[in-house]
C-alpha cells in the first residue's frame, strides 16, 4: 500500500510490514513495546478511517483491531528515503524464527 502526506511524502507500506507490525493487543500483547509478529493473512480486504487521526485495516482472515494513527504509519514507512533508519524493519531472510 502507499500514501501520500501532506507535506508531499510518499510511503511504502508494505503489507508484510503493516501485518506484521499490528500495534492491537491481540498481536503485540500488553507489553508496551512494538515487535514483528509473522503469519497472518496479507491479503488488505478493507481500508477504513478512523476519526481524523488513524486506519483500521482489514486482512484476509478478518483480523482488525488494529488501529494505525497516521504518526504510526508514517513511523512505518519503507520508502528509500526511510528504510535505512526505520525501527519497523522486516525480519531478515533466516531469522524468523
Ligand atoms: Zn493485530
Ligand atoms: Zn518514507
Amino acid at each position: 500500500m502507499e500514501m501520500t502526506w501532506a507535506d508531499g511524502h510518499k510511503s511504502v507500506l508494505p503489507h508484510e510490514v503493516l501485518r506484521g507490525y499490528c500495534p492491537c493487543a491481540h498481536c503485540q500483547g500488553h507489553g508496551g513495546t512494538i515487535s514483528f509478529v509473522p503469519g497472518g493473512d496479507l491479503e488488505l480486504r478493507e481500508i477504513e478511517q478512523v476519526g481524523t487521526y488513524a486506519l483500521t485495516l482489514t486482512w484476509g482472515d478478518g483480523h482488525s483491531s488494529g488501529i494505525y494513527t497516521y504518526e504510526y504509519l508514517r513511523a512505518l514507512c519503507h520508502c528509500p528515503a526511510c528504510l535505512p533508519e526505520t525501527q519497523f524493519p522486516l525480519p531478515k531472510e533466516g531469522e524468523t524464527t
